[in-house]
């Protein structure tokens, strides 16, 4: 069966194939064909790179609609020197990343004229990235016709039981039923994730204690119990919790009272700071990408040291508070980006779980572990690097709501 699966971003849009076999549909495999575009800052052009067993294509287009370039880049997929399909049909369902899916979505759904409908109205907690999802669904049907189906897999459903004392703000009571609570985010991530260490633990999943560590450009933390998410520290936007690339993570709210009031501040700039212009990228001045904080602090870039520090005292500080939620923990999980590649970030993330009973094996840690466990022998917590597979679950996804 082939699965199409689009992940659309803000500033990108990332598409891939696969081929799922239907006897071991457990199994993640490798993509047929995998598509990136970049809209990079200047306006009316975009950059499409297509990989595939024969080789990777790059082009650039001139235009800004995400319609053309979809079209564009889906066309890859049955013409020219990255065709992997016969024609448009071969596709069997096509798999929609969606961010936000409020109170409306618990699990994965068929798209309906109705569930885009609540996507748009979702717009409003997902400004940056629900409108980019509704396009990217529109432009299939347009492409490919409406008699594919097509599904919705939300990030915010995997955490749809957080308990309600972790998902309620502390505001006024009416505010949780106007939708103002938290919903939590990377919860494909999570899903993937917490399978597969069970799978690497050699257990069963409703028997462990987790705590995922998803760090990418996106920061966030789940405690898994049971195999279901009992906190996280993104809330009602992916803006809360630790600090990220571009942005800050939990800030004192009076802060942005204080840039309203004495600054005149608008909500747009206040947006703009913090999701574009904060974390590592806002505190070092050098970048929001971990390699180049890890070789600025390298080269005794004392902001970068600060930044990098800031970034493991909160990463510290809520796996210390996953750990009392949990009340206590059989693995802690790195995955994504920064959690896949970063040892530096592991190992001082660990450094003072040693009270747990928690030891890193040291080598281990550097060698580029990927699906491994990196604890000592002797620790009393596993401690998993988990390269995370996002679009195959997806895909799974697919396959398991077209099956039934
Ligand atoms: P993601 O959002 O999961 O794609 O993660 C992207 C981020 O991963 C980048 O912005 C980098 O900060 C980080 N990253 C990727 N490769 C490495 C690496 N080798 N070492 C440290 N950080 C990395």
């Amino acid at each position: 069966m082939n699965v199409l699966v689009l992940n659309a971003g803000s500033s990108s849009q990332k598409s891939c194939l696969y081929n799922i076999d239907t006897d071991l549909p457990d199994r993640p495999s490798s993509p047929l064909w995998e598509a990136k575009v970049d809209w990079p800052h200047h306006q009316g052009a975009a950059e499409l790179t297509v990989k595939t067993a024969s080789g990777t294509v790059q082009e650039a287009l001139e235009t800004n609609s995400r319609e053309v370039v979809l079209s564009r880049m889906l066309t890859t997929l049955w013409e020219g020197k990255t065709q992997v399909l016969a024609q448009p049909s071969d596709v069997a369902v096509v798999g929609h990343r969606v961010v936000h899916g409020g109170q409306d979505y618990y699990e994965s759904i068929v798209i309906t004229p109705q569930v885009k409908e609540t996507i748009a109205r979702l717009a409003t907690f997902a400004p940056l990235h629900n409108p980019a999802n509704l396009e990217g669904i529109v432009a299939v049907e347009r492409i490919l016709g409406t008699s594919i189906p097509q599904v919705a897999v939300f990030d915010t459903a995997f955490h749809s039981q957080l308990p309600l004392p972790a998902a309620v703000y502390p505001i006024p009571y009416s505010w949780f039923s106007k939708g103002i609570r938290r919903y939590g985010f990377h919860g494909i991530s999570y899903q993937y994730c917490s399978q597969r260490s069970a799978q690497l633990l050699e257990r069963p999943l409703d028997t462990l204690r987790l705590i995922i560590c998803h760090l990418g450009n996106g920061c966030s933390l789940a405690a898994i119990r049971n195999g279901r998410s009992i906190d996280t520290t993104m809330g009602f936007t992916p803006l809360e919790g630790l600090m990220m690339g571009t942005r800050s993570g939990s800030i004192d709210p009076g802060i942005l009272l204080y840039l309203l009031r004495e600054e005149n501040f608008s909500g747009d700039e206040l947006g703009q700071m913090l999701n574009r212009e904060s974390g590592l990228k806002g505190v070092s001045g050098v970048s929001n990408d971990m390699r180049q904080i890890t070789a600025a602090v390298a080269a005794n870039n004392a902001q970068a040291q600060l930044a990098f520090d800031a970034y493991i005292h909160r990463l510290r500080s809520a796996i210390g508070g996953m750990v009392a939620t949990l009340g206590g923990l059989d693995a802690l999980v790195f995955t994504a980006g920064v959690g896949e590649n970063s040892p530096a970030v592991r190992s001082a993330a660990c450094e003072t779980l040693a009270f747990l009973g928690l030891e890193l094996d040291a080598a281990k840690n550097q060698q580029s572990p990927v699906d491994q466990d990196i604890a000592t022998a002797n620790s009393a917590v596993r401690v998993l690097v988990v390269k995370t597979e996002e679009d195959w679950t997806i895909a799974q996804e697919c396959w398991r709501l077209v099956r039934s």
